[in-house]
């Protein structure tokens, strides 16, 4: 007897291939199967969608390829997960096969049957090697009564909940807690913790761990994220996926892991952008995350559920929207623990700065002053390199990138010139390109450029054991090498740096104690940016910069968070002269409901990327046009095709078309009608140059 399994391989959306494809097979294979089926001239890893006892229509086993083998030992992917996949693919507008096949760790595509058994076997050992759940309490900090009634609260929530806690107030002592609580009620439940960047928060890691290993044994904690290697990911995978794993931390991607006895996920920062994914499927793991804990929850017993936890300082407005509705429970915990206050902020006005000032000099005197105490601090902006262009005076040119429509930026430690975009690199020209002249100059200035004028500024400011101050820089150049983030992290704990340096990257979770200055040197490109988003991440960014000044309770009453700005009187500072996170997303959500915007009205882009500019913008023209009479077309708004801010990157042209609709249902049946015609206007004449094209719902960045 036959079976005709239908089985979903990794097909991108545009490739016109169905969203399954009919094979045959000896065996009834159980959905969420995993097997190795013939594809063209290839052999690829797929998921067994459905599996029935009769050919489909029109196919006969002689048209029908057979299954070329199941992967034995696996045990199939469940019912939940498959509707997780399902409900992503359908809801960011993608294939079944490219988002079910994305969650899978691409080494198992790899693997033979024998290689798979012993990496199945290897692990089984590890986890048996450990001890079992002990059930007693691990040893935790005295829960404040904050903390205490956060936890009470979320035990009987039967919502997702937003813990809204202040920097410094305890939330991943919550976590810890909620998550021993979950793995306690039941003897397979595994928790699910998301961090936006992981090897930002080592110190997360090492918490978990601490805390667990001892209870659940060795392999109880894995991670999950895109830095590590193929052979780690398919190890965390595995142990996720067959149970031996209890705790997952990781990064979005996590959200899609095989997880068979989940019973609580942590998104920590939830408003954190790195939660949407900017390519493939452009997913939300934040939203996912909250889609899968009701798809879990519905499959449990009746009083039991998958809890979700959204934290943050500065939660995401489409979050704080939701609890203002009542769809998620809000739990507060304003104080910090050990009572210390917040930071005062300090607006700098740069109206009153001497000319040229790139740091005012009341800021300076006060940095000297925290160094003679031996405190440190942070200095906050937002561009790496040494300055943002390069330019000539004599000729006007500038250190354009001949691929893209940006500048490249100038490195001086190593003499380059380099694209953030595409990474065109080079060295510095010696003369000006153009005419020759020896005068090029750096305009504007990045990390690399602070850095060097604070040490200057700085050189004699004495350390309380009478050495120089000492300036250090972190960024994504200086912690490009595997294991210089976790050195340059110790050197900042230990107090071996006084002031460091650095982009957004250090203003996040980490938990340093002799802070007691946090300085931003650039703030008000956040102000006025085209992006309507721009104030909500401009506040959020500003309150976790100063969430890592006064951590340790004792200095926390002289601590503080200096802002240079042009416009010391925008209304944003005023709130966050406040702390008054409610206040400042009020005010946001008032501009949003009048302007229809997200969290009240509902968005998707139409990306194009083409040879042309032209051709990008036909494309989508096209498109707009062809909509016209399609289901739910009254509904929604086609904006007419823009170029993207930065139209050219690596030699391709980007331009975009905004979707509105006042309803996210309108919106999607929208969307899913108008793909097919997405498709076919691919092949029209005014498409021609068209590279590729993308749907993106709820898109961050417009
Ligand atoms: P958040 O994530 O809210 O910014 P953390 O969870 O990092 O805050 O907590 C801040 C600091 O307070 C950490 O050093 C943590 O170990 C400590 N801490 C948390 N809860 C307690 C508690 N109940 N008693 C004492 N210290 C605590
Ligand atoms: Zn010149
Ligand atoms: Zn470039």
């Amino acid at each position: 007897m036959a079976f005709w399994p239908s089985v979903v391989v990794a097909t991108p959306a545009h490739s016109g291939v169905g969203a399954s494809l009919t094979y045959r097979s000896e065996l009834l294979l159980r959905p969420g199967t995993l097997v190795r089926v013939p594809l063209g001239a290839r052999e690829v890893l797929g998921v067994v969608w459905d599996c029935a006892t009769t050919p489909p229509e029109g196919l006969t086993e002689a048209k029908t390829k057979a299954v070329a083998g199941v992967l034995e030992g696996l045990p199939p992917l469940n019912d939940r997960w498959r509707q997780l996949v399902r409900f992503a693919a359908q809801y960011y507008q993608r294939s079944l096969g490219e988002v079910a096949l994305a969650a899978l760790p691409p080494q198992l595509r790899d693997l033979s049957n024998v290689q798979l058994a012993r990496r199945l076997k290897r692990r089984a050992q590890a986890s048996a090697d450990g001890p079992g759940p002990a059930g007693d309490v691990a040893a935790g900090h005295d829960l404040s009564d904050e903390q205490r009634q956060a936890l009470d609260a979320l035990a009987d929530a039967k919502a997702p909940v937003l813990l809204f806690g202040a920097t410094g107030s305890g939330k991943t002592e919550v976590y810890l807690q909620a998550t021993q609580r979950a793995l306690f009620s039941q003897a397979e439940a595994q928790v699910l913790v998301m961090v936006p960047e992981i090897n930002l928060t080592p110190q997360l890691e090492a918490r978990f761990r601490e805390r667990f290993e001892p209870l659940c044994g060795a392999g109880a904690v894995v991670c999950l994220h895109s830095g590590m290697t193929p052979a780690q990911r398919l190890s965390s995978w595995l142990a996720a996926h067959t149970g031996q794993a209890r705790i997952v931390l990781g990064t979005r991607m996590a959200v899609l892991a095989s997880l068979p006895g989940l019973r609580l996920i942590v998104v920590d920062e939830e408003h954190d952008p790195s939660y949407k994914s900017q390519e493939g499927a452009r997913y939300s793991a934040r939203d996912l995350a909250v889609y899968r804990g009701k798809v879990e929850s519905e499959a449990l017993e009746a009083n039991a559920r998958c809890q979700v936890v959204l934290g943050s300082a500065t939660p995401s407005l489409e979050s704080w929207h939701a609890a203002d509705q009542g769809r998620y429970l809000r739990l507060a915990m304003p104080a910090r623990i050990g009572g210390g206050a917040l930071p005062r902020l300090r607006l700098v006005d740069m109206n009153h700065q001497p000319k040229g000032a790139v740091l005012a000099p009341p800021l300076i005197a006060a940095m000297a002053e925290r160094i003679g105490r031996g405190e440190q601090c942070l200095v906050l902006l937002n561009r790496r390199g040494y300055a943002p262009v390069l330019a000539c005076h004599d000729c006007g040119w500038k250190s354009a990138c001949p691929h893209c429509s940006a500048y490249r930026v100038f490195h001086k430690l190593d003499r380059t010139l380099r694209c953030h975009h595409c990474g065109f690199t080079e060295r510095v020209p010696r003369a000006c390109p153009d005419c020759g002249n020896l005068d090029v100059a750096p305009v504007g200035r990045g990390t690399e450029q602070v850095e060097e004028q604070l040490a200057g500024l700085l050189a004699d400011v004495k350390r309380p054991d009478g050495g120089p101050a000492r300036v250090a820089r972190m960024d994504a150049d200086s912690t490009r090498l595997k294991g210089s983030l976790e050195v340059q992290l110790a050197t900042m704990h230990s107090g071996e740096v006084d002031v460091l340096v650095g982009t957004q990257m250090i203003a996040k979770g980490h938990d340093f104690r002799r802070i007691t200055l946090v300085a931003s040197i650039n703030a008000d490109s956040g102000l006025f940016a085209s992006d309507y988003r721009a104030p909500e991440r401009l506040f959020a960014l500003l309150m976790q910069a100063a969430g890592r000044a006064g951590r340790d309770a004792a200095q926390s009453a002289t601590s503080e968070m200096w802002v240079q700005t042009w416009y010391p009187q925008h209304p944003l500072f005023a709130s966050l002269k406040q702390h008054d996170f409610p206040a400042f997303a009020t005010t946001q959500l008032t501009e949003r409901l009048s302007a229809g915007m997200p969290p009240y009205g509902h968005q998707a882009l139409l990306r194009a990327d083409a040879r042309t500019q032209q051709a990008a913008q036909a494309y989508l023209n096209a498109a707009a046009q062809a909509a016209v009479g399609l289901p739910h077309f009254e509904d929604v708004t086609l904006y007419p095709a823009v170029p993207l801010t930065i139209q050219r990157v690596a030699n391709v042209e980007r331009a975009q078309l905004l979707v509105e609709a006042a309803s996210r249902g309108a919106l999607q049946r929208f969307l899913t009608a108008w793909q097919p015609v997405l498709l076919q206007t691919r092949s029209l004449p005014e498409a021609r140059g068209l590279v590729r094209f993308a749907v993106d719902v709820d898109p961050l960045v417009i």
